[in-house]
């Protein structure tokens, strides 16, 4: 009786396997050399235009060429295009023509940030600041006090641009947002978690030197706008034409005892756009065309140019497509989609927002989102049954550990992905990414085997869906 049971819950259960569990000692070192070069990514990649700097290097290296329209590309060919600095898109070509569609993966390489305004600069009681808009989703109360770098780009009157990049060396001087003291804090800490911290009051220092010498105004202003102009050549206007970012600083560690999870700025969603290029990278002569983008502008509803509700994406897969005499739906209709995005891990310290039974855990490798959203699972792209069929089937027959994911409980909250924006094109998409703690925090943390599995899950697709 006892065997028969035995037999029955093998064959009839679904009992997923903590990875650790299941993970050979020669793919755990696989895995840690894999998070190596997953670290070097985040510590270059700080904001959306360095980390398509650092794909460009890393494809160039791999025999990736800059895409231009009327290229002759045959099977195996490799090329990228590079969307106005802030996104990318990199192809293999396949064997068989485009009429039979691409395996894609998009992820996005923005994160949640502090933007600098277009006047950021005053002074207030002899301290200088910047003024800042925050970009994406954050928690307000968690960037004060946090070590910040700046990064971006400011873009003079004659066109030149000038790129700025502070806070990330050894000896670079960083910067700070202030909190209150708790001796006087009693009124603020009454107050809800999302008011104590005004967005008005994300505000930067920077300085505290006055021009030497000088009695005038705006003298603290003064002080540091030249040193601004001794190193940049910038002036207050130029600085209406920039884009600077502020992120925390700090580089990519490992945490526990055993170091088998990463805390870092940005995780969301690099972890997984880093897995989609280790993929196409790794895919060995794929049939279908692999095609890999990095979309800039996710946290923010993926508009824009840059975003992927940008026809750039479009275009770049018309000209593949025309150069294959194939018309572009005819393409999208046979393609498949991953849409690489991360999801919430189940934290046992707040485990009243998660359904313990579709949460996503620590260890259990990619987790697949059959649908995100709020409320209804409104703004979801909800993938159909067989998309979720097709793609569980193609990570069971190639060892690749997955799970389920579902983004906290009905009606807890939600979120979304670009994965509407793909399924709007006639492409079929599911969501599948790393399960992240703290997300949206200055740091996150993440689990290395769920940053492999990840890696694993799109090469096998780019490779055979
Ligand atoms: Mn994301
Ligand atoms: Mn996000």
């Amino acid at each position: 009786m006892e065997n028969k049971r035995n037999e029955l819950s093998e064959k009839l259960l679904y009992a997923p396997k903590n990875g650790y569990d299941r993970l050979s000692a020669e793919e755990e070192k696989a895995m840690n050399a894999y998070c190596e070069d997953y670290k070097r990514f985040l510590d270059r990649g700080k904001t959306e235009r360095l980390c398509v700097d650092y794909c460009i290097e890393l494809a160039e290296a791999r025999g990736f060429r800059a895409y231009e329209k009327g290229m002759k590309l045959t099977a195996g060919d490799k090329v990228y295009v590079n969307n106005r600095g802030k996104g990318i898109m990199l192809a293999v070509i396949g064997t068989e023509d485009l009429s039979h569609g691409a395996n894609i993966g998009a992820a996005h390489t923005d994160a949640p940030r502090l933007d600098l305004k277009p006047r950021p600069l005053y002074e207030d009681a002899e301290l200088t600041y910047f003024k800042t808009h925050h970009y994406g989703g954050i928690r307000k109360y968690q960037w004060v006090t946090v070590p910040l770098e700046l990064h971006g780009v400011v873009v003079l009157s004659s066109g030149e641009s000038v790129d700025v990049h502070i806070g990330g060396e050894a000896d670079d001087p960083q910067f700070i947002i202030n909190d209150l003291l708790p001796h006087l804090g009693r009124e603020q800490g009454k107050k809800p978690l999302n008011e104590a911290i005004p967005s008005e009051s994300l505000n930067i220092l920077i300085g505290s030197k006055p021009l030497a010498g000088e009695e005038c105004s705006d003298r603290f202003k003064l002080g540091v706008l030249q040193l601004l102009n001794g190193k940049y050549g910038i002036t207050e206007e130029d600085l209406i034409s920039a884009e600077l970012e502020a992120v925390p600083a700090g580089k990519a560690r490992d945490v526990g005892f055993d170091r088998s999870f990463i805390t870092s700025y940005g995780h969301d969603d690099r972890v997984c756009a880093y897995a989609e290029l280790a993929g196409i990278f790794a895919a060995e002569r794929p049939k279908k065309t692999a095609v890999c983008i990095f979309a800039d502008k996710e946290e923010i509803g993926s508009e824009g140019v840059s975003g992927m509700q940008s026809q750039a994406f479009d275009k770049f897969m018309g000209d593949l497509c025309e150069m294959q005499g194939v018309s572009l739906s005819e393409c999208f209709a046979h393609s498949f989609c991953v849409s690489a995005d991360v999801t919430a891990a189940y934290d046992p310290n707040f485990a009243d927002v998660y359904d313990k039974r579709n949460a996503a855990f620590v260890n259990y490798g990619v987790g697949l989102c059959k649908y995100t959203g709020a409320g209804g699972k409104s703004g979801a792209s909800d993938a159909s049954a067989e998309v979720v069929g097709k793609l569980r089937g193609l990570l069971n027959d190639n060892g690749v550990f997955w799970q389920m994911a579902e983004l906290g409980k009905t009606d807890a909250g939600g979120g979304g992905t670009v994965a509407q924006y793909m399924a709007k094109r006639n492409i079929d998409t599911i969501d599948a990414g790393v399960p992240v703690l703290s997300m949206h925090a200055p740091y996150e943390t993440v689990a290395k085997l769920d940053c492999y599995m990840t890696y694993k899950c799109m090469k096998t697709v780019f490779e055979k869906a």
